[in-house]
């Protein structure tokens, strides 16, 4: 098949009439500006390849912050822009956002230093993308609405499977594209091009890597072990030679490999029993990726990506209370529910995911899941209200009884308000007595 001139119809048939019809709002301010507006990157690349992507960016041939600050103007929306870089972002009144950029036209001298050469602003703009297949664009003024523009030969690559970057220096330019490739490549299930992988070779070779910030390094990571196949992406970049630029001693042996097949079931069965992915799904991999690592070396491993203070209880604390509590869910006869939530009630949701894929034996996994869906949710309906309402002075008392109580209603003791009553009486005479 030919490859394809014109959008429009893609536009209309996958992206849903809301979408449409802000698409060619954005095209009616460009055209009353005078300016050449154009979608971009990804949306592009997944609307061509039928996968859903709602994620709006624009380039405009010219000032864009202006742009986004007219359609803002006329719809009642926010913007947020960075003058030094010629970006905005357009906030809508539903918080939905659409990422705005300028393309301003450039003159440079050709090679043979003929006269200095004017070229399409969009076309340098979408020269410096990383990948082909991430360089088309569609065309959204109003006259020519739809128009496909493929420079490079994203389609071509598209059909081919093919990730490729546009020129040699790319991972020159940017070592961290050596990880988006990986990405892409694992997410659509492509190939990266046999030049393309030369030249990663070639920047693990020279060692790009070294100069990289770890934040950027960090947040590259971060896509790829939240992406839907980080376990083929991790094998590529092992296979590449890359984790010894997180730390020389990563490796992603057999053993690995199995406990990241045994995270990816446990987070499938989590985010389907609960409906819920606020949990850091990055983080649960990166606690595989480490697995076998002393503090020290995750230490230095912290350290190269940078990765914030805040997260560090997890590598540390929890990470060695982690290991003591699996330890007693795998070998303990028998541990009842109170003493089941209070060990682990200290854990935080990834690191409880961790520990479930890694628990052997059935009682481990009995125990983490029970915790996970019956326990964790418990509170008792007595409260300290209740006890200020009995007339209790409040002191040390209350924690004691409500952690009592607590401990009586998960170990099926009590069931009702009454019951909780009855046992609250009961162990403040005992106090008293
Ligand atoms: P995703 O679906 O993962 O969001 P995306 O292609 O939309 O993928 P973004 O990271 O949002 O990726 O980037 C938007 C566009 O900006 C990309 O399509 C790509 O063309 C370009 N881009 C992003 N990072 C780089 C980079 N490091 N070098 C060059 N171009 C980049």
């Amino acid at each position: 098949r030919a490859y394809i001139r014109s959008a429009s119809k893609m536009m209309r048939d996958r992206l849903s009439p809301g979408y449409l019809e802000l698409v060619r709002e954005l095209g009616k301010i460009a055209d009353a500006m005078g300016l050449e507006a154009f979608l971009v990157g990804g949306f592009v690349r997944d609307l061509v390849m039928s996968h859903k992507n709602e994620d709006f960016d624009v380039v405009v041939e010219g000032d864009g912050i202006a742009f986004a600050r007219r359609f803002a103007q006329v719809h009642g929306c926010r913007v947020h822009s960075h003058s030094e870089f010629g970006t905005a972002v357009i906030i809508m009144e539903d918080g939905f956002k659409i990422d705005v950029a300028s393309a301003r036209f450039e003159y440079y001298a050709s090679p043979a230093s003929l006269p200095v050469v004017e070229t399409s602003s969009l076309k340098m703009d979408l020269y410096r993308r990383d990948f082909t297949v991430n360089t088309m664009a569609i065309q959204i003024n109003e006259k020519s609405f739809g128009t496909l523009i493929d420079y490079f030969g994203a389609q071509r690559d598209i059909k081919a499977k093919a990730i490729r970057v546009l020129h040699n220096l790319s991972f020159v330019e940017d070592p961290t594209r050596v990880f988006r490739a990986i990405r892409f490549e694992q997410r659509y299930g492509f190939s990266i091009g046999k030049l393309t992988s030369n030249l990663i070779k070639n920047a693990v070779k020279m060692d790009f890597f070294r100069h990289l910030s770890g934040r950027r390094l960090f947040s590259e990571l971060k896509l790829i072990l939240e992406d839907e196949n980080p376990i083929g992406a991790v094998d590529r970049m092992a296979g590449y030679n890359l984790l010894p630029f997180i730390h020389p001693d990563l490796d992603f042996g057999p053993e690995k490999q199995d406990l990241f097949e045994s995270v990816k079931e446990v987070l499938t069965w989590h985010d389907l029993q609960f409906m819920d992915d606020s949990y850091m799904k990055w983080a649960v991999q990166f606690l595989a990726l480490f697995h076998g690592f002393d503090q020290d070396q995750v230490d230095a491993a912290l350290l190269r990506l940078e990765i914030a203070p805040k997260f560090h209880d997890l590598f540390y604390e929890h990470r060695q209370y982690g290991r003591q509590c699996l330890y007693r869910l795998e070998r303990e006869e028998k541990i009842i529910n109170s003493e089941l939530y209070r060990m682990l009630r200290l854990l935080p949701t990834e690191m409880l995911l961790f520990l479930l894929a890694r628990a052997k034996s059935k009682n481990a996994k009995r125990r983490l899941t029970r915790f996970l869906t019956e326990l964790k949710g418990v509170a008792c309906l007595l409260s300290g209200k209740t006890l200020k309402q009995m007339g209790i002075k409040p002191g040390p008392i209350y924690k004691k009884v409500l952690d009592a109580v607590l401990d009586a209603r998960l170990d099926g003791k009590v069931f009702t308000f009454e019951d909780e009553m009855a046992l609250a009486v009961r162990l403040i005479n005992n106090a008293n007595a």
